[in-house]
This record gives structure tokens, sequence and C-alpha cells, in this order.
């Protein structure tokens, strides 16, 4: 279901708890609400839509990946800045990013997965983690 973007700055500064399997269907919304403000819009976390439970939903290309309980295992030495904009928020704000992470979570149907992310996609995986810690970029 397609869930209202929150942009309550004192919620969205809330740290995300720990996701169990009974949070699946919140991941669904995700990735609807997601789907829904996909032109203009690569990523969220469930914070976002007001549920504060550690799970991101991230754009690759035309598929839509949601990661529940996400953790960077490994990381680039090298990092870069990059410019970001919030759906959340208004404007766009400088973060120092990773040019890869290895990241490993469950995904949508609570298999465990560890993948190697780079690029775009590294970015806004990062991007998103950074939400469930309560910090806005
Ligand atoms: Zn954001």
């Amino acid at each position: 279901m397609v869930k209202e973007i929150v942009r309550d700055l004192i919620f969205l500064g809330q740290k995300a708890e720990t996701a169990t399997k009974e949070d699946i269907p919140i991941a669904r919304d995700l990735l609807d609400t997601l789907a829904a403000h996909r032109e203009r819009c690569v990523g969220m976390a469930a914070n976002m839509i007001g549920e504060r439970k550690a799970i991101i939903a991230v754009a690759e290309g035309n598929a839509l990946t949601a990661m529940l309980n996400p953790v960077i295992v490994k990381k680039s030495p090298r990092t870069y800045k990059a410019l970001e904009g919030c759906l959340s928020i208004s404007g766009e704000r400088e973060a120092e990013r990773h040019e890869w992470i290895e990241v490993k979570y469950r995904d949508i149907n609570w298999n465990k997965e560890k993948r190697k992310i780079m690029g775009m996609e590294a970015e806004i995986v990062q991007h998103e983690m950074d939400h469930l810690e309560g910090k806005l970029i």
C-alpha cells in the first residue's frame, strides 16, 4: 500500500528498531511507496513512511529491492563527496560515501542475502541506512 511521506524531522531523527519477520508487510508498503515516487526518488527508509523499523528500499535500475536489517560488513577504503537530496527534506546536502559496500540483510522473503554493491546503488543504500540511524542527509 502506498503510504504518506513523513517530513517530521523529530520523528525522522529517531533510530529504527530491528525488523522481524512480522515486519515484511512494512517492506511491501515501502516498495509500493517507492514505486509511486520513483521518478524523483531512488530509495526510501521505513521511517519515511512512519515505521521505525530497520527496513530500506532501493531502486537498482528498474528493479526495486527491499533490505531488512541491512548491515555494512565491508566498505571501500576510498570515499568521495556526494550531493544528495531527500524526499523528506528539501534541498541537497553533502555526504561522504564509500565507493562500494558489502551489505548483509534479509530480503522480502526473509532469506539471508549478502552482496557487494557499487556506484549509485551503494550511495543510495548508505543514504537510506543513515535514515535508520536517525541521521538526516
Ligand atoms: Zn533521505
